[in-house]
């Protein structure tokens, strides 16, 4: 074997990648890890602090989430709270805010009571706040610009004192920090490696990258939207394409907002509704967004990876027909176009205010300004076989191959430990290494049952 073998090798240096690094380092008896990054440093694309909301979803004011999906959701997010909480990293990588999904007139509010109701089990912190209490706590969400209150029926559902906000980014870095410390193990990174080629020669897998050449025995792929380019190029998953949905913020020069402002989401549509929340990257201030528009690129604020886009879409009939679908249905014909409209130069900041302003009715054009620089892409996976678009992450684990490929849409900042945990479990078991599960699950899984948690 070559000096640039290892046990297994991770491509892509996000917090999926970096969360699995950590995650293989700490909890199992692996010998040799190494982490391959296509530019200069950690998280530059989508786990970048900029790119995203730097919200913990954990269901609770996720209101597209059924009690299922919030139940699973809340364990993943959870462990990014505790491994925060384990390391000190309150206030400088995780942050607390106040959180809320508000209900706007009859319907929403009557929706909101009785979401609250199914899911106050689970959350036992949250609670309503009725227009008064939200003129208390969040004042801008009930006053207009004339200090007189808005008319509609409102009512917020969330909680106080909870972690809530993350710098992903810095999760990341430290996540190898912390990794790179460990003593009895070769754990590598390699920055300015774009791995452009895997192939698998007998048991071992070779990967040529832009500057080098590797082998490993099990191979992750966590690279956002190229894990699906470059599982297409080994044969795999080819009944998926992407679709790079763009997402896009309005930054405001104003501390607006006390915490987090989630709306109802439509459930049809798989992005987080817009919203409103203090950036902890800039000072506070107030952040909306994010839009929604498709893009013919892989990566954003990156020159290039317009033919990756076209390659990794793999264009055929079958997605026609799931592009004839969506725009067959108003709700998501109108919600295309209204995004499109908010990257239109002029009109953009009018049309988005409309919308924004059923969070906060005093917002004036002149508050906010479009934050150029901030968003990132959410690669969404086109299913061909069902002729779907799928609604979340996605990861393609060949049987029996060594090989895994995720893609991770929102929200997989937050499950980076969840999902770093599943890929855990299957390198353990292909590479017959010791995985100390009662410690991961001492350190990282919450303990406390809950009445009619099964698991
Ligand atoms: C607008 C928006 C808002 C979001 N808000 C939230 C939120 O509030 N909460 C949440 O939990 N999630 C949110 N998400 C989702 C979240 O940002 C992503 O799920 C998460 O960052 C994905 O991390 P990743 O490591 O899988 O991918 P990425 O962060 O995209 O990292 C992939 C890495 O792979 C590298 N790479 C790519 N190709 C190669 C190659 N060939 N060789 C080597 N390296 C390669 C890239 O350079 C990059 O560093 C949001 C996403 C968007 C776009």
């Amino acid at each position: 074997m070559t000096q640039n073998h290892y046990d297994v090798i991770i491509v892509g240096g996000g917090v999926s990648g970096a969360a699995l690094f950590y995650e293989l380092g700490r909890y199992t008896n692996v010998k040799k890890i190494c982490l391959l990054e296509k530019y200069e440093s950690l998280a530059t694309l989508n786990s970048s602090g900029s790119a995203n909301s730097q919200t913990i979803h954990c269901g609770d004011i996720e209101t597209n989430y059924t009690l299922e999906k919030a139940r699973k959701v809340k364990k993943t997010a959870k462990m990014v709270e505790k491994y925060c909480l384990q390391h000190g990293y309150e206030n400088s990588i995780m942050f607390s805010h106040q959180k809320m999904a508000l209900g706007v007139g009859y319907e929403e509010v009557d929706y909101m009571k009785k979401r609250f109701r199914e899911f106050k089990e689970l959350y036992p912190k949250m609670e309503v706040y009725d227009r008064a209490k939200l003129a208390e706590i969040e004042p801008a969400v009930i006053y207009d610009e004339n200090g007189r209150e808005r008319p509609e029926e409102i009512v917020g559902v969330g909680s106080q004192g909870e972690y809530t906000t993350v710098d992903f980014k810095k999760l990341s870095v430290s996540f190898v920090d912390n990794t790179l410390r460990i003593e009895e193990k070769i754990t590598d990174i390699f920055f300015n490696n774009q791995v452009t080629h895997i192939q698998k020669l007998g048991s071992v897998y070779h990967i040529e990258t832009t500057m080098s050449q590797f082998t490993a025995d099990f191979v992750v792929v966590n690279a956002g939207a190229h894990s699906l380019y470059l599982a297409h190029r080994m044969g795999h998953g080819l009944d998926y394409g992407c679709l790079p949905v763009a997402g896009s913020f309005y930054l405001s020069t104003k501390k607006i907002l006390n915490g987090k402002v989630y709306m109802v989401q439509n459930p049809k549509l798989p992005f987080a509704a817009l919203h409103g929340d203090p950036d902890i990257l800039v000072n506070g201030y107030t952040r909306f967004g994010p839009t929604a528009l498709v893009l013919p690129k892989l990566e954003r604020f990156k020159p290039g990876t317009y033919l990756d886009f076209f390659k990794t879409l793999r264009f055929d009939m079958n997605i026609v027909k799931i592009f004839m679908d969506l725009l067959g249905d108003a709700d998501i014909r109108n919600y295309i176009l209204r995004n499109f409209m908010f990257e239109v130069p002029y009109v953009n900041k009018k049309l988005f205010i409309r919308d924004a302003r059923k969070i906060v009715p005093s917002l004036q054009e002149s508050d906010i300004t479009y934050a150029k620089g901030f968003g990132g892409v959410r690669p969404q996976i086109l299913d061909k076989k069902n002729r779907k678009l799928m609604l979340g992450e996605a990861s393609i684990q060949p049987e029996g191959e060594g090989i895994i490929f995720n893609m991770t849409p929102s929200p997989g900042a937050t499950s980076c430990l969840g999902n770093a945990y599943r890929d855990v479990k299957l390198i353990c078991e292909y590479l017959n290494l010791e995985f100390d599960v009662e410690r991961l699950k001492a350190e990282l899984v919450e303990e406390t049952p809950l009445q009619g948690d099964r698991t």
